[in-house]
């Protein structure tokens, strides 16, 4: 064989390796695991839960390696991609400079769950991984995955009787977190002195990481709730009863960048300042979509293989079904107690049930399950919120998002028709000079249609 291309062949081989050696299911046990910042709530109390099974687990600092993310890709990825690129290479050099002899890469395992398309999200993992492998001090840093694919199932990261425990406070973390969200939307726009929403609501997010580090492992979640209930309480007490309703605006879009308001450059806040309160998606509506999109399938693959007298895979997708209905009842269950419990104290925006977002999508014959992304979610979110009364709707993306691009194209028209305030506000990290300008005449129609029609009650939701 020619050398040149021998070379080629060992390179391939070299690159494709690392990508099966270097990221993966891997256990966390005695490994420092470092999280990327997304919704800074839900990640802290995800560590803290992380933490209550003796995994020393950190969050990155995010957006301070924008420098780094922007030197080490293209320009082509998703924005998402180099945000995340950054914050790993930031942490990790942080790191290394802090211990210098003491620092061992092999101790290390960054987290960054993972998708199995259509779209690029499954290959931003690879991707770093291939950057790590170009820093000699980074090799030997693990990326540690979960898949959407296996609905963020943690095989293979703690002992086997404590993987589905993990996933179980997990995503109570990811509820609580959401939660916490709705409590700073609901009470920062009627706040009783400028900035003391935010100050609490950071006390209370490291308050209710200890929590859960405390609590997690145990399954205590009675305390969990009864901690978020005087959170929720001393929330209240900041509203000024005297400021009278605003109107209300929801937000869908694309996980990260609707979540990490960095990336998003705090879009909530400005639709605050131009006089709206907020209610954006949650975190826990994608969970739960990718294990309603299991069960889907396996109900797929039953009714097939009925069909075709296919007795194992009928067992098969039987099993699989069974599993991911009892995910998913377990998953909403929990969901209600926390939601419920937070109600108690003061009206919160509600959670869209994804098995109510899919009825919405085949009544209005507006798009399919079939095709998958968030695409699924964003535009029966919209439509939901439209017709709970909401008085406009944002989404937010990242530039050239592919499911966010569709979900525009798709609702715009509709959003015309029904007279409702729409933005789509896509963000790459630059500052477009026209967005604030668009916002404004946005929250103008907003306004407009509160005085017309009036606002949704949330405890009416
Ligand atoms: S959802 Fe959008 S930003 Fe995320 S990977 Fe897909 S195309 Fe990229």
């Amino acid at each position: 064989m020619d050398p040149a291309i021998k070379n080629d062949v060992n390179e391939n081989r070299r690159v494709f390796s690392t990508l099966s050696i270097g990221v993966g299911q891997f256990s966390i046990r005695d490994k420092i695991l470092l999280l990327p910042e997304m919704s800074r709530r839900g990640n802290h109390l995800i560590a803290g839960a992380f933490r209550s099974f003796g995994v020393n687990t950190r969050v990155m600092d995010t957006y301070k390696g924008m420098d780094l993310g922007k030197q080490f890709t293209s320009g082509k990825e998703c924005y998402p991609c180099q945000v995340t690129t950054g914050d790993i290479l930031y942490a990790l050099k942080d790191e290394k400079e802090k211990l210098g002899e003491g620092f061992h890469p092999e101790d290390y395992v960054v987290f960054m769950p993972t998708a199995e398309g259509p779209c690029r999200f499954g290959m931003y993992n690879k991707y770093q991984r291939i950057i790590l492998d170009s820093f000699p001090d980074f090799k030997d840093v693990k990326i540690g995955t979960s898949n959407a694919r296996e609905a963020y199932a943690l095989d293979g990261m703690l002992e086997k009787a404590q993987e589905t425990d993990l996933r179980i406070v997990g995503y109570f973390a990811i509820v609580v977190g959401d939660v916490l969200d709705r409590l700073l939307w609901r009470v920062r726009p009627y706040e009783k002195e400028e900035g003391i929403t935010d100050d609490f609501m950071e006390r209370s997010m490291h308050d209710m990481a200890t929590s859960f580090e405390k609590y997690g492992a145990k399954k205590e979640f009675d305390r969990i709730l009864d901690h978020l209930q005087e959170i929720i309480e001393e929330g209240k007490s900041i509203i000024d009863p005297s400021i009278p309703s605003k109107p209300l605006i929801g937000v869908v879009g694309e996980i990260y960048l609707r979540s990490h308001v960095q990336s998003n450059q705090d879009v909530i806040r400005l639709l605050e300042k131009y006089g709206g309160e907020v209610v954006n998606a949650s975190i826990a509506e994608w969970f739960n979509y990718t294990t309603y999109d299991r069960l889907r399938e396996a109900k797929r693959g039953l009714t097939l293989s009925l069909k075709q007298f296919h007795f194992s895979g009928t067992k098969t997708y039987l099993k699989a079904m069974i599993k991911h209905g009892a995910e998913l009842w377990y998953q909403q269950r929990k969901q209600d107690q926390v939601y419920d419990r937070a109600k108690k104290v003061m009206p919160l925006a509600g959670d869209h049930r994804v098995g109510h977002l899919e009825k919405i999508l085949k009544e209005e014959d507006l798009f399919s399950f079939e095709v998958g992304t968030e695409t699924c979610l964003s535009i029966p979110g919209i439509m939901a919120y439209v017709k709970e009364g909401y008085n406009g709707v944002v989404n937010v993306y990242p530039f050239t998002c592919m499911p966010s691009t569709v979900t525009s194209a798709i609702v715009r028209p509709l959003m015309n028709r029904m007279k409702v305030p729409y933005l789509d506000t896509p963000y790459d990290g630059t500052f477009q000079p026209g967005r604030e300008a668009a916002i404004r005449t946005f929250m103008y129609q907003v306004k407009q249609h509160f005085e017309r029609n009036g606002r949704v009650a949330l405890e009416k939701q």
